[in-house]
């Protein structure tokens, strides 16, 4: 039988702890939408100078000079990140948790979840932030800020969609090129922050093992199902008072199932009714 929003409800309010998981559907139910209509008017002469179809595949473009890498960077951090406030559907979400135990872990990079009231300490961002810089050759375990200087880099582009010189980003250590926080090679970094929040979400998983968990996957594809959705399924399995609600549109596979495995394929935005 089909789930509604009250039985989600329901089954929220029986459990002792809620864990969720999210990846990059979860995001684009939420209206950040890296090919849509809204990314084709913004990046309108990116596409034209470029040829890139996606924002996704516009991250692993060869750009010729720093000042055209950080030209394009900066308003692909802005559109996904720093210029985005808190979506209603991750608010909605939240409104389901705020009074249980929780703990969030995340594929995504826009960190609508820092901005939509979640705790900080139970968020485990395992990609990185498009809002932060790190040493291109991961020479130092730091991260730095890139609100500003992205704020400022779109201020001063000019029309060849390159930002002036003075504003790139060097590595304040080695001396190499800066870039934006995201695992996409062996060079991605790791700071403080990761490490405990790794821990924490490590003690959630511990300490609530033969508890009542309802597991909320929304979005989970197959990038990295390694990190949420492989895991999520085996925790579920391996015990017996969890329970896993998938929320896929297409991807509705299950390793096995039963009675604790609930699928639901229906659009996140409009089961939640934003
Ligand atoms: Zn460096």
């Amino acid at each position: 039988m089909n789930k509604t929003l009250n039985d989600i409800k329901e089954l929220i309010n029986n459990a002792d702890c809620i864990l969720i998981g999210a990846g990059s559907g979860l995001s684009t139910a939420a209206g950040i939408d890296y090919r849509g209509e809204e990314f084709k008017k913004e990046f309108a002469p990116f596409i034209k100078k470029y040829g890139f179809t996606d924002l996704y595949s516009s991250s692993f473009y060869n750009y010729p000079t720093q000042e055209e890498y950080w030209g394009a960077w900066a308003k692909h951090i802005y559109f996904a990140n720093t210029g985005r406030n808190g979506t209603e559907l991750y608010k909605k979400i939240f409104d389901l948790v705020k009074n249980k135990e929780y703990f969030v872990i995340t594929t995504n990079v826009d960190d609508q979840f820092y901005k939509t009231g979640f705790d900080k300490d139970k968020i485990f961002r395992v990609q990185g932030s498009y809002a932060l810089n790190q040493c291109s050759k991961g020479c130092h375990n730091r991260l730095y800020s890139n609100v500003e200087l992205v704020n400022n880099m779109l201020d001063s582009i000019d029309d060849d969609l390159k930002v002036p010189t003075e504003l790139v980003p060097i590595c304040p250590v080695c001396g190499e090129s800066m870039e934006p926080n995201l695992r996409k090679d062996g060079y991605f970094i790791q700071d403080d922050v990761w490490y405990k929040q790794n821990d924490k979400y490590e003690k959630f998983l511990d300490e609530n093992k033969n508890k009542n968990v309802l597991l909320l996957e929304f979005g989970v594809g197959f990038n990295t199902p390694g990190i949420i959705r492989f895991p999520f399924e085996q925790m579920t399995s391996q015990n017996e008072n969890w329970k896993l609600i998938r929320f896929n549109k297409e991807d509705m596979t299950f390793l096995e199932l039963d009675d604790r495995f609930i699928g639901i394929k229906e659009d996140i935005n409009k089961f939640f009714r934003v």
